[in-house]
């Protein structure tokens, strides 16, 4: 028999007979309240995936040898649940973050899954889980997908037993500033990715390295690292957000950039729709939008001269934000974040 695929109409609900009490919006804060239930698939080599359920929110029951406790075999998704004018649950291009999850899950040498039958799966998550879905500007139910490896046994090969589950999380804004500008140190002394290496794929891997220098950075006041890469002082991406920067050209044009999609960084769903958006809007004789390359230099001296009009991250969990400082080598790059650079008329 050849193993089963994920299949959303096998999926049973067993609802809480507690459900919890709601947090008032303002007493949300990122990712430390969830929501009433968890969904779960476990998926065998043997037999493939499992049924799905929907239970109350549990913890998780695992044998101290369990790979993903050994040889990080975990990767995850970032995605949200937003309430549209009409009141109606709508979730931001879950297909992006299902190509994506798989992506990483080849990698990371866990199971893949048909990414249609997981969103139906989330679909129905949200019917359960609805009344966690908050209203009002900036809130959302943050959603986050995961997989593990569940094999049990310290012998460092594929897994043989993963667990894919889904919880969920209430939430308004992600920095501790709320929605005011970001401060960023760029980072040169520690490197989050390289080339041909794995920065490119949603693996808990590639944050746990990031959380010391990320500590430092936050003894000199500033929320996340700018990642540098090589000699060059390569721009990356920030801790959990792409990065994008405006500049103004000496005959007047004007530049949007991020940097390429080269294995190094995340590919983000909010940066793929920030280019699209901007593509599509902005005035293509004032404008140009690139995928190219850009130095902390580059950055630095064009700020000197006048000529950085903006500077701002992009994250599904961050969603724009702007950034106002970034400290390189002892020295303050300045954005300013009140112009209307990007007004569309
Ligand atoms: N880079 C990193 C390292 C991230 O963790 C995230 C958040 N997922 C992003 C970029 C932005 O990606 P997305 O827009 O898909 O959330």
């Amino acid at each position: 028999m050849s193993p089963a695929p994920l299949d959303a109409s096998k999926l049973t609900i067993t609802k809480t007979t507690t459900p919890k009490e709601l947090l008032p919006k303002e007493k949300l804060v990122f990712g430390k309240s969830f929501t009433d239930h968890i969904l779960e698939v476990e998926w065998t080599k043997e037999k493939g995936w499992g049924v799905p359920t929907i239970t109350p929110y549990h913890n998780l029951s695992l044998n101290p040898a369990t790979s993903c406790l050994h040889y990080s075999f975990e990767l995850f998704e970032g995605m949200k649940a937003y309430r549209d004018s009409e009141g109606k649950i709508r979730t931001f291009r879950g297909d992006k973050n299902m190509e994506r999850m798989n992506r990483s899950a080849k990698r990371a040498a866990l199971p893949t899954f048909d990414g249609e039958e997981f969103m139906k799966l989330i679909d129905k998550f949200l019917t359960v889980e609805e009344r966690f879905v908050p209203t009002g500007y900036g809130y959302s139910l943050y959603l986050r997908p995961t997989l593990i490896g569940t094999n049990v046994g310290l012998g460092v090969s594929a897994p043989d037993h993963a667990l894919l589950y889904l919880i969920a999380s209430p939430v308004g804004p992600y920095f501790s500033a709320g929605f005011k500008p970001v401060s960023l140190e760029a980072t040169d002394y520690a490197v989050r990715a390289w080339p041909k290496g794995v920065g490119a794929y949603k693996l808990g891997a590639n944050y746990v390295s990031c959380i010391e220098p990320q500590m430092q950075a936050a003894t000199r006041g500033h929320s996340q690292n700018l990642w540098l890469f090589g000699e060059e002082g390569y721009i990356t991406e920030v801790g959990a957000m792409n990065v994008f920067f405006a500049f103004v050209n000496e005959d007047g044009t004007k530049e949007l950039v991020t940097p390429p999609l080269d294995g190094m960084i995340l590919p983000g769903v909010t940066r793929d729709s920030t280019l699209e958006l901007a593509r599509a809007k902005l005035d293509p004789k004032e404008w140009s939008v690139n995928e190219r390359k850009l130095t902390i230099h580059e950055v630095k001296e064009r700020a000197d001269k006048g000529e950085l009009l903006e500077a701002f991250g992009t994250g599904t969990a961050a969603i724009v934000s702007p950034i106002d400082n970034i400290e390189f080598n002892g020295k303050n790059i300045k954005a300013d974040c009140n112009r209307e650079t990007f007004v569309v008329k």
